[in-house]
């Protein structure tokens, strides 16, 4: 059991388990030829409990805190699963309606969220620009009672289902970072906004990724997140580092499963009349990759105790984003060696987590920017 853990939470990763073997994993074939899951998941998600976990539940959250989301995402990592876009949904987006929306915004949003009516995206990168957030282009005027909407955006997980986007938008070119506004879109039946195709991506087949295109698109005022303009970029600011600590707590989560899946082949397989385990390298590789594993995991647990404490500063989330999703990519390399060929074949689990694990380097901040980040506090 984790140091953070208790009963309840061990209640809820055994839900989540069972939720991921019984609604998650027998589909995923299916999911991945279509670039997207059922719609229905997220009702289903919702049904049980495990969306919104950390929302006070006064908004119809389960009234957790990271920990809940922690348990949950671990065991999608476990399932071997990358396609539910929940960390989106739940670890990020509810947060922003919970900590910058007005009473109106979160008693509108929060409770549909948390049944799944509402499926949520976030959408700041653009085809021009992501790691350079204040370079966007999409543009949010103010026509007296509405904003007028015009831009595009790219790679926005959730796309195709979401009914709900938080928009990054400038509200004022002139101001740079403090021009930058988050709009909510609900996008039913909305003149103007168009999706892309699905993207097709080297991983993560199941996950929808998407376009979406904002083509003279209007919205209420009362659609500004928080009602304040020029607040966006501090609201993403404050909010990345928890976004950077769920890439890493998955990461971490991953690195486990892998040594466990390899470990189990390497004592199975025989080449040179014994089993791989017993060659030397296979051994010194795995005891490697176990003690990564380990270091890996008594990191992520401090910063999510820390995060749970309010104390998780900017720095070290960026290092546990970086570093974590780091040794995803090596130990899971180093892992799929030890299959030899079969670890090349799409319908082993170790090659759907090489091409799932890859991306978690460049989203929620490529990690070149996590190292500038940790480097300008020091
Ligand atoms: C599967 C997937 C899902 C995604 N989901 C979302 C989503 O839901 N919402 C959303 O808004 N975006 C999403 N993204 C976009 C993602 O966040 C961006 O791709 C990422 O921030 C990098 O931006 P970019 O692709 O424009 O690369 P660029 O900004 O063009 O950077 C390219 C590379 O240049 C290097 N680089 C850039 N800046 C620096 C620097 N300052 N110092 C050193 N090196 C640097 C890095 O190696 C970087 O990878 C997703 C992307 C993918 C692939």
């Amino acid at each position: 059991m984790r140091p953070w853990s208790n009963e309840e939470l061990e209640m809820l990763r055994d839900t989540a388990r069972r939720f991921y073997a019984e609604q998650v994993t027998p589909h995923e074939k299916r999911w991945d030829a279509q670039q997207h899951v059922d719609r229905a998941l997220w009702n289903r998600a919702g049904e049980i409990g495990l969306l919104c976990a950390s929302i006070p539940d006064e908004y119809g959250g389960a009234g957790g805190d990271f920990r809940h989301e922690a348990v949950l995402y671990e065991e999608q990592a476990y399932a071997n699963n990358a396609s539910f876009g929940i960390q989106v949904h739940s670890g990020i987006c509810a947060h922003y309606f919970a900590n910058y929306g007005t009473a109106e915004q979160k008693q509108r949003y929060l409770p549909k969220m948390a049944t799944g009516e509402l499926v949520c995206a976030i959408a700041m990168t653009e085809p021009g620009t992501g790691s350079d957030l204040q370079a966007v282009k999409t543009r949010a005027e103010r026509r007296g009672d509405h904003y007028l909407i015009n831009g595009a955006k790219t790679f926005i997980t959730n796309g195709h289902h979401a009914d709900l986007i938080l928009l990054v938008a400038k509200t004022d070119v002139a101001q740079g970072a403090k021009g930058i506004s988050l709009i909510i879109i609900e996008t039913k039946d909305l003149s103007g906004f168009t999706r892309g195709r699905l993207l097709e991506k080297i991983g993560q087949h199941g996950q929808d990724t998407a376009e979406l295109f904002f083509d003279n698109v209007q919205v209420p005022v009362n659609n500004l997140l928080g009602g304040h303009e020029g607040q966006g970029f501090v609201q993403l600011m404050r909010q990345l580092p928890q976004e950077r600590l769920i890439i890493g707590v998955s990461a971490v989560a991953f690195i486990e499963k892998a040594v466990e899946l390899t470990t189990q082949y390497v004592k199975e397989r025989h080449a040179f009349g014994k089993p791989l385990f017993d060659l030397q390298n296979t051994r010194f590789t795995l005891a490697e990759c176990k003690t990564e594993a380990h270091i890996a995991r008594v990191f992520i647990d401090d910063c999510i105790a820390r995060h749970v404490r309010g104390e998780l500063d900017n720095s070290t989330a960026s290092m546990a984003k970086w570093w974590c999703t780091q040794k995803q990519c090596e130990i899971i390399d180093r892992c799929l060696q030890l299959f030899g060929g079969y670890g090349y074949m799409a319908e082993y689990p170790i090659a759907k987590m090489y091409a799932d694990a890859r991306v978690q380097k460049i989203y929620g901040g490529a990690n070149e920017l996590m190292k500038e980040l940790i480097a300008r506090g020091m």
